[in-house]
């Protein structure tokens, strides 16, 4: 198999396995997935379709750096945006990516990320359309959230579809690098939804699930009474523990 056939069949069931209606992770059009190829070029799902029933023709082969210079043109317009979406493209026939394909274009150009799954969990989206966004991105309640969610994520303010948003997650990404100098497993969009990233497709599903489970139980814990979050020390030492390492390891991530 070639690489980008490896690529294309591991999206697609990572698709499935993150549009499964059950898990309430997104449904109808939402949501997008990719996958890096080979330097430069890589798979997203096209603009529209589904992820639960995601099949290769609605998945596009792009070039990142078509996408990429929109980055820095903060005066892009959207005739300009969509253009330039149309020509990544290597097959001209290919549906049209995402207007999100800007975003994935630039994620997969992080060390150690070949895959990237963007959702719209209900749980999540609950505390993300809330006063409690920054503490669920920045603070951890339990140890395998540490485990598959990393010990903080990256909360992006609210901010349209499309090139600003891109760059407000490229900001959000750089600042979290200079700061804890990782690479984030999580990137939380207020008002919006959650992008996992990894370097295996197992790695992207188990942040997903992990931080859905881990909003439904800060929604529960909210109504039983209180938060309870690990402290600072406990999470960086759970970060720093060999057998949690190994655990990463057996997950692919
Ligand atoms: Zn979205």
């Amino acid at each position: 198999m070639s690489t980008s056939s490896k690529a294309l069949t591991d999206l697609l069931a990572l698709s499935h396995e993150l549009g499964r209606e059950e898990r309430r992770l997104a449904i109808l059009g939402e949501g997008n997935t990719s996958a890096r190829t080979e330097a430069g070029t890589f798979l997203v799902k096209a603009s529209g379709s589904n992820l639960a029933t995601l099949a290769a023709a609605s998945v596009s082969e792009c070039r990142a750096d078509a996408l990429l210079g929109l980055l820095d043109q903060s005066d892009a317009t959207d005739e300009a945006v969509e253009a330039a979406l149309l020509a990544s493209r290597i097959d001209p026939k290919a549906r049209k990516p995402s207007v999100e394909a800007m975003f994935h274009a630039w994620l997969l150009g992080l060390p150690g990320v070949n895959f990237v799954g963007h959702t719209h969990p209900t749980a999540v989206n609950a505390l993300l359309c809330s006063e409690r966004a920054r503490d669920f991105a920045t603070r951890r309640l339990f140890p395998d959230e540490i485990v598959c969610c990393g010990p903080t994520s990256v909360l992006v303010p609210y901010t349209d579809p499309g090139a600003a948003l891109a760059r407000a997650i490229r900001e959000g990404v750089e600042r979290h690098r200079e700061v804890t100098g990782l690479v984030p497993r999580l990137i939380l969009l207020e008002s919006h939804g959650l992008i996992a990233l990894g370097a295996t497709p197992q790695a992207v599903l188990a942040a997903t699930l992990m931080a859905a489970k881990a909003a439904e139980i800060t929604l529960g814990a909210c109504a039983a009474g209180g938060l309870r979050y690990l402290s600072e020390p406990e999470v960086r030492r759970i970060a720093g523990r060999t057998d949690e390492h190994n655990r990463q390891k057996m997950l692919g991530m």
